[in-house]
């Protein structure tokens, strides 16, 4: 199974502090001594909207092309895809709202637009990897729970804009594992030959029960958090990712192997504590 950590950017975006570039430098490299080898570093969002993510270019700059290990980042809109020409970046994830509340909340626009900012997206970026990460795909925080047939109609939109990699996100984590099974397995059902991962919340205490109950339909990765950190400034009530230490223990525990460490996850976590008590608030 991929693990991606992304407690660089789920994580550090919703936390009250600035960490400086220089301190996720540390925390990248913790993780990657741990064994995580797929990173979520970066958002190539408004500085105003999203202070903790100002560093996106420099952060990127900082860490250079790491061999054997992937960082991706992701974006919202057209404007902050085209930010990612630039970088040394190994893949975007185009980042839709499956749910009209959420998409105007936290990208300003309706669900069409963003799928059709992504279309441009798609066309302007021939040299990165990219990734359709649909956000509040099973629930959202102001629509309430999503059909089916919704779903289908983003990663349809998805696929159609070349897209062969999804992501399907829990953004505010209270999702029960039933729904999710069901939403993955009508996906996997109407696009057999998408590479399918998921990005679980874990606010009511469900995530691992829902990666449990998405066994055998085919998910190749899944995103956690160093020491469970995140949530959406967007989405009120969502709570911190699935935990990525949680992840590893669960997933060694039924013998899926992930290549990481968790006593070298525990030194990470702790050198995570250390950096959030000491920077400044943002
Ligand atoms: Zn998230």
């Amino acid at each position: 199974m991929r693990i991606t950590d992304v407690v660089l950017r789920d994580g550090l975006q919703d936390e009250p502090v600035i960490v400086s570039t220089v301190d996720k430098v540390r925390i990248f490299d913790a993780l990657v001594d741990a064994g995580v080898r797929e990173i979520e570093a970066v958002s190539f969002v408004s500085r105003h909207r999203v202070p903790q993510m100002a560093d996106a270019e420099s952060l990127l700059s900082a860490l250079g092309r790491r061999p054997g290990t992937r960082i991706s980042g992701i974006a919202l809109n057209l404007r902050g895809a085209l930010r990612a020409r630039d970088c040394q970046l190994d893949e975007l994830r185009l980042v839709v709202s499956a749910s009209e509340g959420h998409s105007a909340a936290n990208a300003g626009r309706t669900t069409e637009k963003a799928l059709d900012e992504i279309d441009e997206a798609v066309a302007s970026l021939p040299g990165i990897d990219l990734v359709g990460a649909v956000s509040t795909a099973f629930v959202c925080p102001y629509d309430g729970v999503l059909s089916a047939a919704r779903l289908l109609w983003v990663v349809g939109r998805l696929f159609s804009a070349g897209l062969r990699r999804i992501s399907l996100a829990d953004t505010l984590g209270t999702a029960t594992p039933d729904h999710v099974r069901r939403s993955v397995d009508a996906v996997r059902s109407a696009y057999p030959d998408v590479e399918l991962s998921l990005h679980l919340h874990n606010t009511a205490g469900q995530a691992l029960d829902s990666v449990d109950a998405v066994a055998g339909l085919g998910i190749v990765g899944l995103d956690s958090s160093l020491g469970g950190l995140g949530g959406c400034p967007f989405a009120p009530g969502a709570a911190g990712n699935l935990d990525t230490a949680t992840l590893v223990r669960h997933l060694d525990s039924r013998d899926i192997p992930t290549g990481i460490s968790l006593s070298a996850l525990h030194d990470a976590t702790t050198l995570l504590t250390s950096i959030l008590s000491h920077s400044p608030a943002a």
